[in-house]
């Protein structure tokens, strides 16, 4: 099948408006007789499903916890982008789409960014509308930070807790609709396949998870808002519960996995500790806004650090090196996190890490505690040179602006950082490869929408600090409401989708099929042996770094895996209720398929771009080297029976508003 991007013509400032002014509409009287099934209420499912409920259509929404308001979204610390200018600083609807594009190293669509800088502005209007209560100045005004990758600030925040207060707003506005009637919730429901009818999706098969029942549910129209795939690293910061298999089964019925390979790999996260873990802690990148990050200058000093001799307090000014600041001196601290993460690997790699393992780096806060105390001295009319006081008023400031994630860092760790820097390390936070979608956000199976992480996204190769709430409640609020309209315009004579014919026989019959192989195959190894299995191939040959050797290595390895998985799995548990071993079953089934594919992707492009980094493909120093002669296209990948088999569709892009060059940050 051709790709058909269906982006409208028109300049670039106007086309968003004028496509909405042009597209069918469904009449209020019809919407009532249409049916949505919105998988996922995180921050796009959530906002998507209230917005539609909103619009008249009867929506179903499916989430897999036990309710809307613990989706992985809460996790989200640091904030949310949005063109205001609040801060008068320059910032505008165009800087925030060229941000985004020269952030995602010129791998995005320009319309649809285009449309999520426009419509940015929107989204805080509506969050503050519902009460989300965004951090204000001491005037009453909104306040903003800085994030990676930009000059401006133009990041509001909740504290450390953005993702949670912005998912409250969402899920009061679910709630509202919960309450109509027009938004039937499914709390602990899994979607373990889409149903094709005729060319359409028109349902899905759902496990219960509590009780174990296999459910049909019909709809018009199915969008899938089930968020990202880092998981299939087995650490990543993501949710424990985060998974692909939504995504995946729908990829298996014939919507395009696009840029499987592109992965985020977060430059502060609290270094991994052991074998025993499962889970990495992500410190905000808002931690960048202050923190200096830095490692010795000289190898006996990281060493002596490693081996307990020398404290980082000890260490004399002149014998850190802020590698950052010195590599990069406009953007310093705030280069966006794939060039943060490489920096500080080159650095470990070179020996110069200050953990035990040597893959740490610090992130201090000296110099903000003594420049804001300081500064609260003068204001306070004290003395500026009085150094208790001037380190108890700028301790005072840090811990209002990054409380929470201090004392989260403290209960890790058990160091106190603001006595001693934090030790961080890059870790897999976030993936902005997914289900390829169109214009109006509809993957290849018409009927099928994916929104936030789980599509292939407006971030290109690197997703920039505060973009993925921005996509997600851009997509939810603002542009499927829209897009979905004018394919269920056509839809109002169709009537009820039955759920007794065959393909919805065939599909419930395949999803009972496994759920009885896991239970009876017996096997050696529990769900977990597989998938952190996985994920050593994943990081070690698929992660930060990679190259053609690896990439062909970690492909055979992961089909090895993936049959000694269908081999020798074991499922303990009964189906016919709670059992989240069987859960685990299915996820890390399909993240040994995805697996492939992304080792597959990786190795076919052979250029470096954003967090797709290729030994083979860098710059004198060590920078990223794209190749936009041959690569500047986004890779659909078509499954045709197996991940290695997968056949590539390439969505050529256009950059006609912004230049393509060779990125910089110096
Ligand atoms: C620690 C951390 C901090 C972050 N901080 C920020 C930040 O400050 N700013 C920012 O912009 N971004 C941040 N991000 C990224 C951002 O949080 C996510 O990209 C975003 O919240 C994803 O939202 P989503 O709605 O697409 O998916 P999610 O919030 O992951 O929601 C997925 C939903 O799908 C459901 N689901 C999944 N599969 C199925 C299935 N098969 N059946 C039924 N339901 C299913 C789940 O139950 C859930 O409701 C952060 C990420 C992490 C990991």
């Amino acid at each position: 099948m051709a790709l058909d991007n269906k982006i409208p013509k028109g300049d670039i400032s106007t086309k968003w408006t004028d496509y909405k002014a042009h597209i069918n509409l469904v009449n209020p009287a019809n919407k009532r007789n249409i049916d949505v099934i919105v998988v996922g209420t995180g921050l796009a499912g959530g906002s998507a499903a209230a917005t539609l409920a909103e619009l008249g259509y009867n929506v179903k929404a499916f989430c897999f916890q036990d309710s809307p308001r613990r989706a992985h979204s809460i996790a989200a610390q640091g904030g949310i982008n949005a063109a205001k200018n609040y801060q008068g600083d320059g910032d505008s609807t165009f800087r925030l789409f060229y941000d985004t594009i020269k952030g995602g190293d010129y791998r995005a669509r320009e319309a649809n960014v285009h449309r999520l800088a426009e419509v940015s502005a929107n989204i805080i209007d509506q969050c503050v509308a519902q009460g989300v209560p965004l951090a204000r100045e001491y005037g009453g005004l909104l306040d903003n930070r800085s994030f990676g990758g930009t000059l401006v600030s133009r990041t509001f925040y909740a504290k450390g807790q953005t993702g949670q207060q912005l998912l409250l707003g969402a899920y009061s506005a679910m709630n509202r609709q919960i309450g109509r009637g027009k938004i039937k919730m499914y709390n602990r429901h899994e979607m373990l396949d889409l149903v094709i009818v005729n060319g359409k999706a028109r349902g899905i098969i759902a496990r219960n998870l509590v009780t174990g029942e296999i459910e049909r549910h019909s709809a018009h129209a199915v969008v899938l808002g089930t968020g990202g795939y880092g998981n299939v690293f087995f650490l990543s910061t993501n949710a424990m519960g985060s998974n692909v298999t939504a995504a995946w089964k729908a990829h298996k019925k014939g919507a395009y996995f696009a840029n499987p390979c592109y992965t985020q790999i977060h430059p502060t996260c609290i270094p991994v500790s052991g074998d025993h873990q499962s889970k990495l802690t992500l410190m905000s990148e808002s931690l960048r806004n202050d923190g200096r990050i830095w490692v010795p200058k000289k190898l006996e000093d990281a060493q002596a650090i490693r081996e307990g001799r020398l404290k980082p307090t000890q260490l004399a000014e002149e014998d850190r090196d802020y590698y950052l600041e010195r590599r990069y001196p406009s953007f310093g601290n705030l280069v966006p996190r794939d060039v943060a993460s490489r920096a500080a690997k080159e650095r470990c790699d070179a020996g110069f890490g200050v953990n035990k393992t040597g893959e740490a780096v610090y992130l201090d806060f000296a110099s903000a505690i003594q420049r804001y105390g300081k500064e609260q001295a003068r204001i306070k009319h004290l003395d500026e040179n009085d150094a208790d006081l001037v380190y108890k008023l700028g301790k005072e400031v840090v811990e209002n602006k990054y409380g929470n994630l201090f004392q989260m860092y403290e209960k890790i760790v058990d160091e106190n950082p603001y006595e001693t820097p934090m030790m961080i390390y890059p870790a897999v936070h976030y993936t902005m490869g997914g289900l390829w979608v169109d214009y109006n956000l509809m993957t290849t199976i018409e009927g099928c929408y994916c929104i936030g992480e789980a599509s292939f996204s407006d971030h290109g190769a690197n997703r920039l600090g505060a973009s993925a709430l921005m996509q997600g409640l851009a997509d939810g609020y603002f542009v499927l409401p829209y897009t979905i309209g004018d394919y269920i315009s056509k839809e109002i004579r169709t009537g009820k989708i039955p759920t007794n014919t065959p393909e919805f026989d065939e599909a419930e019959n395949k999803v009972k099929e496994q759920i009885n192989f896991f239970m009876n195959n017996n096997g050696k190894y529990s769900v977990d042996h597989f998938h952190k299995k996985l994920g050593k191939v994943m990081w070690n040959k698929v992660g930060m770094a990679r190259n053609a050797q690896g990439l062909s290595e970690a492909m055979e390895e992961i089909k090895a895996i993936r049959e000694e998985f269908w081999k020798e799995v074991k499922v303990p548990g009964t189906p016919n209720g709670f059992n989240q071993e069987l859960e685990k079953a299915f996820r890390v089934a399909d993240y040994l398929e995805l697996g492939e594919l992304f080792a597959k992707d990786a190795l076919h492009r052979n250029e470096s771009c954003g967090g797709h980094f290729r030994e083979e493909y860098q710059t004198e120093e060590g920078e990223a080297q794209r190749d936009d002669e041959n690569f500047a296209y986004v890779a659909a990948w078509e499954y045709t029976g197996n991940p290695r088999e997968a056949v590539l569709h390439k969505e050529d892009l256009v950059f006609e508003n912004i230049k393509l060059v060779q990125r910089s940050y110096k």
